[in-house]
């Protein structure tokens, strides 16, 4: 059992405050009620409207699962190839795109724009990708059919004439659809394409207009490899559901992340003995996410140095004596320091290991350092490599304060479970600051749409409407043309 609140809680806890449903059995994934036990105690409650939507949303999933009679009616609406409204059960299909944080905020994104609709949320589980997270949903199924009749979705990108932003550069969707003066019938499903590659066709998905539309459209596949929460807070479609969801803005991702994202018991038994072996002991653990891009390389030396920097300025680390050698540490009293350090690469740990093995700090206190896996390269396709990328976003989580790498949705992950403000190791290119506390846990959603919103058409009335909502965003820490919920 971890160590952060093993003692008394409030009893409803262990649903984190009720956002977790009791219907599950325990040992099908221990993750999902035992995470709080080593996590630090999230001091944020879920408005009683956002537990309230939960649990009507597992209901809908439950009587729109696969293979049941109204999944049938829709999929039978879809094989006709056309649309004539909603049906009852509407459905966004996630499909999987880059690497394993992408994906987490892409699910997390897809689930509030599901939610926000009445829609039901059908992931497509890739080989990489099984056995990785449990069923969020009690007593149904979240994995999309492989007879899913749509053939080849896994190709859908950019070029694909059934994307939004393809339809309405052909013309195939036009202002008389848009404004809902036309009795033309709609596609049985549009592909939205969100990744950051979009266009500015595929952009005017954020517009009021557009939302409209596409609620009337039975399945949208939808493919992102982005958190693209923020746009959604600038809907005015949306404020007003928002604002009770989210009593507290910037908490919708921790929310929603810690809601969704179980890891299996495979995972967590990694976790959890990992954590026992090296973590549980310490006095405090601090968690540091090292990811260097290979479309922005740091050389090895700059980014150890700012590491260091980083965490001694801030007094996240001690200092060490550079005069002295370190002593075995010999009394019982001494304050242990754990330092989990994530990175595909094991150079950065080995030299801050060395740095407090060989001097003694300045406080007495003992650092440890702690790198799980090295794995040298991103294998998203191995299904084993996913395991442990997950399982130490997992691990970082847990951390008492957490240092994380710019632009890197793997550590908006561990940070949004976590319910931490991380210190995010800035890139040179934008300061001379080693690092800089962010305001929240949400992430950044690193390439929005043009902002506000002016590019959506004038004449579907959607000018204006960024002005009201221009309170609920801000620029990100670590990416000035990124917005993140504030
Ligand atoms: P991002 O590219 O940093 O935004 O994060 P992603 O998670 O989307 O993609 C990076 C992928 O590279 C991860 O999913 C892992 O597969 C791998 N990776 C990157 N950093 C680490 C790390 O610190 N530990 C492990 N195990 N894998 C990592």
């Amino acid at each position: 059992i971890g160590r952060k609140n093993s003692s008394s809680e409030a009893p409803n806890d262990r649903l984190l405050g009720g956002l977790l449903s009791p219907e599950f059995d325990d040992k099908s994934c221990l993750s999902r009620y035992q995470s709080m036990l080593y996590r630090k105690a999230s001091p944020h409650a879920p408005s009683p409207y956002l537990i309230r939507r939960l649990r009507e949303y597992e209901a809908l999933h439950k009587k729109c699962a696969p293979n049941t009679h109204l999944y049938n009616e829709s999929i039978e609406q879809l094989k006709s190839g056309r649309s004539n409204g909603t049906m009852e059960c509407n459905y966004v299909v996630w499909i999987p795109h880059n690497g394993l944080g992408n994906r987490v905020l892409t699910i997390v994104s897809s689930f509030l724009y599901a939610l926000l609709n009445n829609k039901v949320l059908l992931v497509h589980i890739p080989s990489d990708f099984t056995d990785l997270l449990c069923e969020p949903f009690p007593g149904t199924s979240w994995v999309l059919p492989s007879d899913f009749p749509v053939h080849n979705f896994l190709d859908f990108d950019k070029g694909t004439p059934q994307s939004y932003g393809n339809m309405l550069r052909n013309k195939v969707i036009d202002d008389e659809m848009l404004s809902g003066s036309s009795n033309a019938t709609l596609p049985a499903y549009v592909y939205l394409h969100l990744p950051w590659y979009y266009d500015q066709w595929d952009k005017l998905f954020f517009c009021g207009d557009a939302q409209r539309l596409l609620r009337r459209i039975p399945w949208l596949l939808l493919k992102s490899d982005h958190y693209f929460v923020p746009s959604l807070f600038l809907l005015q479609e949306y404020e007003e559901q928002l604002r009770q969801l989210f009593l507290e803005r910037a908490t919708t991702f921790h929310h929603l992340v810690r809601y969704l994202v179980h890891p299996t018991n495979v995972v967590w038994d990694y976790v959890t003995k990992y954590y026992r072996a090296h973590l549980a002991a310490a006095d405090e653990t601090l968690g540091i996410q090292i990811r260097v891009f290979h479309n922005f390389p740091v050389p090895f030396e700059s980014m150890l140095r700012q590491v260091i920097n980083c965490s001694l300025s801030e007094g996240i680390l001690p200092a060490v004596n550079l005069q002295e050698r370190a002593a075995p540490a010999s009394k019982t009293d001494t304050k242990v320091k754990a330092v989990l350090v994530a990175s595909l690469f094991s150079g950065y740990s080995e030299r801050i290991r060395d740095m407090y093995a060989e001097h003694p700090t300045t406080t007495g206190e003992v650092v440890r350092v702690h790198q799980p896996s090295h794995e040298e390269r991103q294998h998203t396709e191995q299904q084993g490599h996913n395991i442990k990328a997950l399982a130490e976003v997992e691990l970082l989580s847990f951390s008492d304060a957490l240092i994380t790498s710019a632009w890197s949705t793997f550590g908006y992950v561990a940070q949004g479970l976590g319910g931490l403000q991380p210190w995010i190791l800035l890139r040179h290119t934008q300061s001379d600051l080693p690092c800089r506390q962010a305001m929240s846990s949400e992430p950044c959603y690193l390439m929005p749409p043009p902002f506000p919103s002016s590019h959506c058409s004038k004449d579907h009335g959607d000018a204006g409407e960024a002005a009201a909502a221009r309170q609920y965003v801000r620029q990100c820490e670590d990416e000035l043309g990124g917005i993140k919920v504030f």
